[in-house]
């Protein structure tokens, strides 16, 4: 048994308070919060202070489950895991830390009898919106899964002030951007922790020692400074944590500077540090060299690993035995550097010798890649790396030569040069680049893509020469998922009722196991269900429709069709695409007769997305739809059978609304460049169907729930290179290539849609090389859609397709793909907290 640590065990234990369970307790502790907490009382309070009052209660009922499972792991000394991730799109964190405490339902009454609504106070939080995508909102995912599952691993992150921006749409219909000021009051539902902080050096100079060590002096140091958000496991106790770090300066202000008058000078240093982690960059799937980006990478990996190492430390184990207890997940080339960071301190703060050193760094790391796409694959100037990080540089070149080149590639392949320039972390050229996807490879001890089609492209295009060198094993596919608890029972409590009442099972059964869902397949005929079916979606549909109402000012028609194009703007995504395919339809309706009109399946197309703010042609885009929007919702022939919206600043939560009144989606790249995507996953678990190309995690959502219930269209993955090269090569003019996109294209031109000319460097990039094969794909697509209208005739057979989707969706929980890491890579197991 272990000796009490301090002072009297029983007074200790007194004191020690369990969770807040009934009702009594619940409001007891809200109000205290309210007095004490937020020194305000019932007559002051209104919806936001209710809103915090209740956050910091619930936050207590986290802290008591962190503190135990954190005391529990440290007991155990389990193997653990760390996702690195410079995105976390947590979005709201009330509902679902109520949903996986169980608490639901008492707080709402605690709430209900203090006079507030449980529905408003949920809708003052604002999103944490600290990512820009799928991949920050698959990290998010992945936490609660790990969490739900047990598993001792942890998330790491960066704390930035202001996340993804906001977003407003301009009089001219173009976007704007506004600083996303989601910690202006306060955030309840984090710690600080100024007792867990770290040095982190930049600039400077390293100075070779003996062997391969060196000493790193000089330059800027800054201090990296631990927030814990509490990430609950659903019907479990196990609660892990997110840490994030913000950047602050060692020393408050150069006093000397200050006493002399000069206060720029003695603010400078404090700026400069505080600035590190102001702000999320906004680009998604997009690489800029910019350096206070790398600078973001440095800090966060260098805090990470100190605090990782520091924590295994206490463990009183070698070294060498440090990948039995630490696995390492590398979230995209972001966290690369953490490979010549660990080199760093085994080698100069550890004195290991290289190879030993090497052999751990090895065994540690894991890394995902999450695209193909050139633009994205991070690059870094050497220069800019030398001067920012020279001991990094050093390594890095030191990685080059001995653990690739000398000691392996040469040896395999013997003078064959371009191999060796192809695998090489640097890239020739002026200035030489370091590649970060290379690095990661080489420092990992396995390398995944994030859906089969994704990861066989992956070892045939980017890695192949790797794939060759080390052989397959290397390589694997980890499909994407997504967590049931908030992208079914959160933001759809009324179909999760209805399963649960179908079913006669749990909520936690199939919350936890997905592919119960299964069970639905009995149900797909019986009538009575497929009307209780229909009117949970025709509720969602509603919803929906009153968030329009209040945002837009436009009342819907909810009998329609609800047809949802929502994730960044991105040429590759084809939002282009779709609203040609909308203005190709307004057209049609237009020169219809009103016999002909009254055939017409009439429809709601609804999008949302951000456009990084320096993407001109995604920017566009937006600039357009908006403008078709305002064209086609006021035209009385047509607006009763389509309308169009742009539904500004997407997010986690406006998600939540949006994926359960879709009848379609629509997840349309050009095949092969869509590594998974999520969306889709969550439009599907919601009874959504998919409209896509052959892409992505398409194909397998269509292998689980059958190709009857998906609607393909398209060139496949294959095809995508020579139809490039042709475009290239041998162009055919637009008119010729494609005559109903060629006339959606010179409508907007003329301006049809407002000033036409605005439009014309997007219009030219279908035009002329037409790279992402909008006019290949354009008359499959218009075909595609009409087999969707007609499929919504027949409302039955539309139910009983939504109804088998649902059911098939089970291998896309992120339960299965977090297991899926945890067996394949990080060799960790649940660790349970009684
Ligand atoms: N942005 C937000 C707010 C999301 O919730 C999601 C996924 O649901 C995404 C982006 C990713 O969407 P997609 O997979 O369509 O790119």
């Amino acid at each position: 048994k272990e000796k009490w640590p301090r002072g009297e065990e029983k007074v200790w234990k007194a004191g020690t308070r369990g969770l807040d369970r009934d009702v009594d307790t619940i409001t007891k502790s809200v109000v205290n919060h309210v007095h004490t907490s937020l020194a305000r009382q019932a007559y002051n309070l209104d919806d936001l202070g209710a809103y915090q009052a209740s956050a910091l209660s619930v936050r207590d009922n986290l802290i008591i489950n962190w503190n135990a499972t954190q005391l529990h792991y440290t007991r155990k000394s389990p193997k653990r895991a760390y996702y690195l991730s410079l995105e976390f799109l947590m979005g709201r964190t009330f509902d679902n830390a109520l949903l996986n405490l169980g608490l639901k339902e008492q707080y709402n009454e605690g709430i209900n009898q203090l006079g507030f609504n449980l529905e408003d106070l949920l809708e003052k939080e604002r999103d944490a919106g600290l990512g820009n995508g799928g991949l920050g909102r698959l990290a998010a995912c992945y936490l609660d899964s790990s969490a739900s599952q047990e598993l001792p691993v942890w998330g790491y992150g960066l704390r930035y002030r202001y996340g993804i921006f906001q977003q407003l749409i301009a009089p001219d219909g173009s976007q704007l951007e506004a600083p996303d000021p989601w910690l202006e009051h306060d955030n309840p539902w984090e710690l600080p922790r100024p007792d867990v902080s770290y040095e982190v050096r930049f600039y400077g100079h390293a100075e070779r020692l003996d062997g391969m060590k060196a000493l790193w002096s000089g330059g800027q140091e800054v201090l990296a400074v631990a927030y814990d958000t509490m990430i609950p496991g659903y019907d479990t106790k196990n609660t892990n944590n997110l840490r994030l770090w913000e950047s602050k300066p060692k020393r408050g202000f150069d006093l000397n500077s200050f006493n002399a008058g000069d206060y720029e000078r003695a603010i400078e240093s404090s700026n400069s540090a505080a600035a590190i982690t102001s702000v999320l960059y906004p680009n998604d799937h997009t690489s800029f060299g910019k350096e206070l980006r790398l600078k973001q990478q440095y800090f966060w990996t260098a805090a990470s690993l100190a605090d990782i190492i520091r924590r295994y430390k206490n463990l009183d184990k070698p070294l060498s035995e440090f990948p039995e207890f630490v696995s390492i997940q590398l979230n995209d080339t972001h966290p690369t550097l953490a490979v010549p960071e660990l080199m760093r301190i085994l080698l100069d703060e550890e004195d290991l010798p290289w190879d030993s050193a090497w052999n751990i760094v090895t065994n540690t790391f894991f890394f995902t890649n999450h695209t193909v796409l050139p633009e994205a694959l991070e690059k870094w100037p050497v220069p800019l790396m030398q001067h920012l990080l020279p001991r990094h540089m050093q390594i890095i070149f030191d990685i080059n030569l001995y653990a690739l080149f000398i000691q392996a590639v040469e040896k395999k392949f013997p003078g064959d040069r371009e191999r060796l320039a192809r695998m090489s972390l640097i890239e020739e050229g002026f200035p030489q680049n370091v590649r970060m996807a290379n690095l990661a490879v080489i420092g990992s001890r396995k390398v995944n893509g994030v859906a089969e089609l994704h990861s066989e492209l992956l070892q045939a295009t980017i890695m192949k020469d790797f794939v060759e060198f080390y052989g397959p094993s290397k390589f694997f596919n980890v499909t994407n998922g997504i967590t049931p608890r908030r992208w079914l029972d959160q933001c759809n409590p009324g179909l999760s009722n209805l399963i649960h009442q179908t079913l006669q099972l749990p909520k936690g059964v199939f919350l936890k196991d997905l592919t119960k869902l299964e069970g639905l397949l009995k149900y797909v005929d019986n009538s009575s269900f497929q009307k209780k079916w229909a009117a949970v979606k025709q509720s969602n549909k509603e919803r929906l429709a009153a968030y329009i109402q209040t945002t837009l000012g436009y009342q819907i028609n909810t009998q329609a069709m609800f047809d949802v194009q929502v994730k960044r703007l991105h040429e590759y995504k084809r939002q282009t695409l779709n609203i040609f395919g909308v203005v190709h339809r307004y057209l049609t309706i237009k020169e219809m007769t009103p016999e002909q009109r009254k055939k017409v399946n009439p429809k709601v197309v609804l999008f949302a997305g951000k456009a990084a703010p320096g993407y001109y042609i995604a920017k566009l885009t937006i600039r357009l739809i908006v403008n078709v929007a305002r064209i086609i919702n006021e035209d009385p022939d047509t607006k009763d059978l389509l309308s169009l919206f742009f539904l500004p600043d997407y997010s986690v939560s406006l998600a939540e609304v949006l994926i359960p009144a879709s009848d379609i989606s629509q997840h349309i790249s050009t095949a092969g460049t869509e590594a998974s995507g999520t969306s889709n996953m969550k439009f599907c678990l919601n009874g959504g169907l998919l409209l896509g190309t052959v892409d992505g995690a398409n194909i397998e959502i269509a292998e689980e729930v059958g190709e009857s219930n998906v609607f393909f269209f398209g060139h496949l993955t294959p095809a995508v290179e020579d139809l490039r090269y042709q475009h290239l090569y041998h162009p055919v003019p637009l008119e010729q290539k494609c005559p109903p996109l060629a006339r959606v294209v010179n409508e907007i031109a003329s301006g049809r849609f407002g000033d036409g000319g605005v439009y014309e460097p997007l219009l030219n990039t279908v035009r002329n090389n037409d790279y992402y094969l909008l006019t290949e794909d354009f008359d499959s697509y218009i075909a595609a859609l009409a087999l969707v209208d007609e499929a919504y005739q027949d409302r039955v057979e539309w139910i009983k397709k939504s109804i088998s989707t649902t059911a098939k969706m089970g291998k896309f929980s992120s339960d299965r793909a977090i297991l899926d890491y945890a067996q394949e890579c990080w060799n960790i197991e649940a660790v349970k907290l009684e």
